[in-house]
């Protein structure tokens, strides 16, 4: 395998099939079956694959190693909500979060180790950037929330990139994750939401590349003032542009893009607010969702009431915007990106303390 040196040393999701085909050069055809079938139909480690001779599985990890350790698990809504917080080989923390709804569930994976975006309601945004995600360890995340969902009786149906980090800002990486997860994971490009707080170059570019994945811009705000404030990249790329890009979107993909709208307390939840909403929704042919915001420790603001916020919504579909209220996962776990891993480290001050666990390693395939 020492041609494939860059690949080599990280998780064994990195390499892709054309890679891995050339890495077991000299093996018969039928191993590279049972080892890609290992990875990402039974989601094992390449030391579980037991249909793999012990020596070649004991070289492929000897190469190839899981970048994910778990540091912390939280589950919440009856189980129903389960958060995990990984410490990478360097030392970075990162979360994913896995949600299940009726016997199909949804992960919302980290793209980035930290985040440069520095949104003020964010606790990610608060603790700065580290750095950005491989296309392996994006595809971990995957790899362990459906693990997670075939133990729960449930199925990985939809990926969200909407936790740690801004997507757009590790372009490359992400959309070849989206990739992947199409051809390698088995997830319909149309499960596979990337949101984005507005880095309109790459909206363009993401609307070009002939994938429909849905796309979520994080809007927050519909006057430049307020959401230079709460997003400040706003700064470098006005709502005009954004909108924009959302037009642009849709007409490349034939998808709407969805802006989504966290419900800040006397911040943006106002009549004005509504009022001005809808008019960028309507401008950039999207659709809105209203979420409450999770309370961050360190800004000191809450979430709407859920009164406020169905009148909100009612506000606008009156004027013509379509509006969903999205249920909020997970507030008693720190579900808000980057909030476990502030909690673990002790900056959260206030946060219920984390449950350590080992990782899940599948008995029946153990050896
Ligand atoms: S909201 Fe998203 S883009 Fe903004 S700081 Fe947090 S992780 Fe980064």
């Amino acid at each position: 395998m020492s041609e494939h040196d860059d690949v080599s040393g990280s998780s064994p999701w990195t390499p892709s099939h054309d890679e891995w085909t050339a890495l077991l050069d000299g093996e018969p055809k039928y191993r590279l079956d049972q080892l890609w079938r290992g990875l990402y139909q039974e989601q094992l480690e390449p030391e579980q694959i037991s249909t793999l001779p012990k020596s070649l599985r004991h070289r492929i990890a000897e190469q190839f190693t899981p970048s994910l350790t778990l540091s912390a698990r939280q589950a919440a809504d009856n189980g129903k909500t389960i958060k995990w917080l990984w410490t990478l080989p360097d030392g970075p923390r990162i979360e994913t979060v896995l949600m299940h709804y009726d016997r199909r569930s949804t992960v919302c994976v980290s793209s980035q180790a930290g985040c440069a975006m520095a949104c003020g309601f964010c606790a990610t945004g608060q603790a700065g950037y580290e750095r950005h995600l491989s296309v392996g360890e994006i595809l971990e995340q995957v790899v362990a929330a459906q693990r997670q969902a075939t133990e729960d009786d449930s199925r990985l149906s939809n990926v969200v990139f909407m936790g740690m980090g801004e997507p757009m800002a590790n372009y490359d990486k992400v959309v070849e994750s989206v990739r992947r997860l199409i051809t390698d994971v088995g997830i319909g490009a149309r499960k596979i939401t990337v949101s984005t707080v507005g880095l309109a170059p790459q909206m363009r570019r993401l609307a070009d590349e002939g994938l429909q994945v849905g796309l979520a811009l994080s809007l927050h705000a519909a006057n430049d003032d307020l959401r230079t404030e709460l997003v400040p990249v706003n700064k470098r790329h006005p709502i005009d542009e954004l909108i924009d890009c959302c037009r642009h979107y849709k007409q490349s993909t034939g998808r709407r893009v969805s802006l989504e709208w966290a419900m800040i307390d006397g911040v943006n939840d106002r009549d004005s607010d509504a009022d001005e909403l809808a008019i960028v929704a309507r401008r950039a042919h999207a659709h809105v969702n209203l979420i409450p915001l999770n309370p961050t420790p360190g800004w000191p603001t809450v979430g709407t009431p859920p009164d406020r916020i169905a009148a909100f919504a009612r506000r606008l579909t009156d004027r013509g915007a379509n509006a969903t209220v999205r249920a909020n996962r997970g507030t008693d776990i720190d579900a808000a990106c980057g909030q476990l891993a502030g909690a673990a480290a002790g900056t959260n001050t206030g946060q219920q303390a984390v449950t350590l666990r080992p990782p899940r390693r599948p008995d029946k395939h153990s050896t």
